[in-house]
């Protein structure tokens, strides 16, 4: 019994599973989630004020910290002005503007309220530009929750797509093509046998929803030469690694240009943005200036524009990412040390703000099959020791982690104080 379980006891009988977002409720670690009462900096506070250093980060959008004192000032001005207008303001332009210097791949975009949105739309613009209907994505990847994306796939190189969730109609999930991630030959294969067929091929250029795993040497140089070879279109999901591994994104760091790209978390500060960018010929084919339709009631929300506007503005300081990324090196090389002094295998991850760590003996993970052979039970027992002295993790040995420009050396200290104790507790 924790300050948290009677709220969350209260919370099941009115919320399905007591949560909003399933990876919430616990349920791949067990036991209660952590109901929080406040956020700010590195620390979330829990319903009897307990305070735990956060890594997770509202999964991801608080690069800066929880509740900045530059973005709270922002928000605070822009509600004075009012809540949401349904018309155009000038806060949507900058925010576009902002964006586009730092992704220059961007040459024209739609601001959303969600990273689920963000995809769904960039799939529908694909389809509509192309005239194709097939899509490629890969296994362990998430894109958000709409049908064509919560399909997973069989092995081998073209099975067609078995939905992974009850709901999504079959008709619609066998336009959903999944091969096994970083498999150069399964996507030389599938091109051969259906380039001509494939609308796009939409992934997360460095993952976070399979644990952090990252391309390996020539796999997208390889994906970005079938994609113009084939007239399909690339789309990068830049929704949790856009402005958190580089200002400019993964593709600043792996240098090459996509098609569109999905944004989303640190593009809203923390509050409810998204958006979908890239080409102008492409994006010429939205409504109302084409004819492939998408909208929102509350897109460019003057209120989100403002935090994700601030918060850009915090991350395109000189030397931001070089102190972020120096925090993260410190974070993954002394968990590393630890797991080693306690005799469990460990390897780890990390670009920018973010993070993995495997319970692997492998040197490095670069694959869904991998990442799903780790001791997943020796993780749970190393995130409640974890827990249990104040430090929150991500509740799931497949999501990566977050770190801010908010967290100390004495943060960091106290994690991996705790981590050589928590690894031990790992290894029962
Ligand atoms: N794409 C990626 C890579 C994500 O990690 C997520 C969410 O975690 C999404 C899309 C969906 O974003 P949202 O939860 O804002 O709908």
């Amino acid at each position: 019994m924790n300050a948290s379980t009677p709220l969350f006891e209260n919370a099941q009988k009115h919320l399905v599973g007591g949560v909003n977002s399933p990876v919430r409720a616990f349920k791949s670690v067990g036991g209660t989630p952590l109901f929080v009462s406040k956020a700010k900096g590195a620390y979330l506070y829990g319903p009897d004020n307990q305070r735990y250093i956060d890594y997770i980060g509202s999964w991801g959008p608080m690069i800066l910290g929880h509740a900045n004192e530059q973005v709270l000032q922002a928000v605070r001005e822009a509600i004075e002005l009012g809540l949401s207008y349904g018309a155009p303001s000038e806060k949507e332009t900058e925010l576009a503007i902002a964006v586009k210097t730092l992704m220059p791949s961007i040459e024209k975009l739609r601001l959303c309220s969600s990273g689920t949105e963000a995809t769904m739309s960039a799939i529908r613009l694909a389809r509509g530009f192309t005239g194709r209907d097939v899509i490629l994505k890969f296994e362990g990847c998430y894109h958000g929750h709409s049908d064509s994306l919560l399909v997973k796939a069989g092995s081998g190189a073209l099975t067609l797509g078995v939905p992974t969730s009850p709901g999504v109609p079959a008709e619609l999930a066998q336009f959903t093509y999944t091969l096994p991630y970083n498999d150069v030959a399964a996507l030389h294969q599938v091109f051969s046998e259906a380039g001509d067929r494939i609308a796009a091929v939409i992934l997360e250029p460095i993952t976070g929803n399979m644990n952090m795993i990252k391309p390996l040497d020539g796999y997208l140089e390889a994906m970005r030469t079938l994609c113009t070879e084939h007239g399909t279109l690339l789309i990068y999901d830049e929704v949790m690694t856009g402005f958190r591994v580089a200002a400019g994104g993964a593709q600043s760091l792996q240098g090459i240009t996509p098609d569109l790209t999905c944004l989303g978390k640190v593009i809203g500060g923390g509050m409810p943005v998204g958006a979908f960018g890239g080409r102008a010929d492409v994006m010429a084919q939205l409504a109302p200036e084409g004819p492939v339709y998408q909208a929102g009631t509350l897109s460019g929300n003057p209120v989100a524009m403002a935090a994700g506007l601030e918060t850009l503005k915090g991350l395109s300081a000189e030397g931001f990412f070089d102190k972020l990324q120096n925090k993260t090196d410190v974070l993954t090389a002394g968990l590393k040390t630890a797991a080693h002094e306690a005799g469990v295998p460990l390897c780890t991850e990390m670009a920018g703000g973010m993070f993995g760590f495997f319970f692997s003996d492998a040197e490095r993970v670069t694959s869904f099959e991998q990442a799903t052979a780790c001791d997943a039970p020796a993780f749970n027992r190393f995130f409640h020791s974890m827990l249990d002295q104040g430090v929150y993790l991500a509740p799931s040995h497949y999501e990566a982690g977050f770190i801010s420009a908010a967290h100390t050396q004495a943060d960091l200290d106290q994690t991996l104080s705790a981590a050589r104790v928590a690894f031990k507790a790992a290894r029962a």
